[in-house]
């Protein structure tokens, strides 16, 4: 009798989730992005990332938030993800991810470097990364850069050598007016939650400041499961479930980098 309560409970939860997610996540809580003055001005907005279909399964509800509101997005993917000799297929599964982004593929820039390849234990040079970023924010007038925090949500080498690469251009150039954030790393539990997530997510920028944290809950999820089905190589069961269950399909938190 408990189990069953549990399970109408846990259930009850996420169907309420969905709907406050699919009816008010208009109401954004990215205040700082929403009502700061800077904000009013169109953002540059450079997302980073280590290999395609990071954009997809992790960044979604940012980037529709972006994109929504007219911010211009650029993605640099800084490999073609060939750990599995695909890297050919997987630089077009990307570009297709982009358009049902609505980030057109010209916006898109992936990098297929010999010494920034896809694969746990291949380390990638932060001094190297760093020019490439560096690079990329310079020829597209970047004021805002968006990547992975030091665990890179799944803890792949590649996503949290990207954020030290970030970090590196951050303080090689500390007088330049540019923002960085990083997407946070969540436990396992919050981040098998779905959308119970956002609950949580919600409550961070209203006990930190608004100015270091930022919540952006995802206003078209439909938008992101077919972002992630234009990954056809690595569609496969473990990752639509994946999608399904990750609070990162439904919420993002990020935290700006100091
Ligand atoms: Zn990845």
């Amino acid at each position: 009798m408990a189990w069953i309560v549990i399970i109408a409970s846990v259930i009850s939860v996420w169907i309420l989730s969905l709907f406050k997610l699919l009816l008010f996540s208009r109401f954004s809580f990215s205040k700082h992005f929403n009502h700061n003055c800077r904000a009013l001005q169109k953002r540059n907005v450079l997302l980073v990332i280590a290999h395609p279909d990071d954009e997809s399964m992790f960044f979604t509800p940012a980037i529709n938030f972006l994109t929504s509101r007219g911010h211009n997005v650029q993605i640099l993917c800084l490999s073609v993800g060939d750990a599995d000799g695909k890297g050919h297929i997987r630089k077009q599964e990307l570009f297709q991810a982009c358009v049902a982004l609505k980030v057109p593929m010209q916006q898109v820039k992936i990098v297929n470097h010999p010494d920034l390849q896809d694969g746990f234990g291949k380390v990638w040079n932060h001094s190297l990364l760093a020019n490439i970023i560096e690079e990329e924010i310079t020829i597209h007038c970047i004021n805002m850069v968006i990547t992975f925090d030091n665990y890179g949500v799944s803890g792949h080498c590649n996503h949290r050598d990207v954020h030290y690469g970030v970090c590196k251009v951050l303080y090689d150039t500390l007088q330049r007016d540019i923002e960085v954030w990083e997407l946070v790393s969540n436990n396992i539990l919050r981040k098998y939650s779905g959308p119970v997530d956002i609950w949580l997510s919600m409550l961070w920028p209203i006990l930190h400041s608004n100015e270091t944290m930022q919540c952006f809950v995802n206003e078209h999820p439909r938008r992101s499961y077919l972002a992630m089905a234009q990954h056809s190589s690595q569609w496969v069961w473990f990752r639509k479930l994946f999608v399904t269950l990750s609070s990162y399909t439904y919420v993002n938190t990020l935290r700006k980098i100091k």
